[in-house]
């Protein structure tokens, strides 16, 4: 077993949150809609911190949501240091903005807002994978059957050669700064993809199922069971 080295780098975890999260077909953003009674981004935040107070946040938020976000959290009570940054028009844009803001020498974690289920362990050990291995993301694999579209057809293909990406990725800041100094690529979905094209291979660490990304309806009532269910850890 590896032994997760004590942090000596500080961390920074990069919550983005800048998105307008259409699919969820409310006028307020996903990011702020309540999860059993508090914001989802609020409930994310104090994951983070309940892992590990010396983790440093910043939250990308877009200039229009910035007055209602202050406004939530006077509402809320809510007094988890952090500080805000501003978004830009791909999520991309969103983590360039967080990351010149970070000192050099950090290991910095790039969160989804909408992630508020990711485990405590999981954090963990994805910011311990990137101290020791200059980079981790959180997967898990699929329990369906996958197919692919090959021409006009689709195509079975081994479910065991599949991860699905999850967040927090975390990496080594000089990496991070260099792979976002790159000109913006439409492929670039998630970190991991930036840094992938410096020529970097990516660690994987697998990370726990309950770490959705809530983007419908549907999954708000996923993410309210397992937070009534105690199964939120
Ligand atoms: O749109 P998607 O669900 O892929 O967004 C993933 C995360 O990136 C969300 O937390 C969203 O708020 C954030 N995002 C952002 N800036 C954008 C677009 C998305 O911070 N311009």
């Amino acid at each position: 077993m590896e032994m997760p080295c004590s942090s000596s780098k500080p961390r920074y975890m990069v919550v983005v949150a800048a998105g307008r999260g259409e699919r969820m077909g409310s006028e307020i953003p996903k990011q702020f809609l309540p999860l059993n009674g508090k914001p989802i981004l609020m409930r994310t935040i104090e994951k983070i911190y309940s892992t590990d107070k010396s983790i440093k946040i910043v939250l990308v938020l877009s200039k229009e949501h910035q007055d209602y976000w202050r406004l939530l959290c006077e509402e809320y009570g809510f007094s988890i240091e952090h500080r805000v940054v501003e978004g830009g028009s791909q999520r991309f844009f969103s983590v360039q903005n967080a990351i010149n803001t970070i000192e050099q020498d950090s290991v910095i974690g790039i969160h989804d807002g909408v992630r508020p289920l990711v485990s405590r362990q999981a954090i963990r050990d994805c910011f311990d994978k990137a101290e020791l291995d200059n980079n981790a993301i959180l997967a898990i694999k699929p329990n369906e059957s996958i197919r692919q579209i090959e021409g006009g057809a689709t195509k079975s293909i081994d479910r065991d050669s599949i991860w699905i990406v999850q967040t927090p990725q975390c990496f080594d800041s000089k990496t991070l700064k260099q792979a976002y100094s790159q000109e913006y690529r439409k492929e670039f979905t998630d970190d991991a993809s930036v840094v992938e094209r410096l020529g970097i291979i990516i660690n994987i660490v697998e990370g726990n199922r309950e770490n959705i990304k809530i983007t419908t309806p549907i999954d708000i009532v996923y993410a309210e069971n397992i937070i009534n269910e105690e199964l939120d850890n």
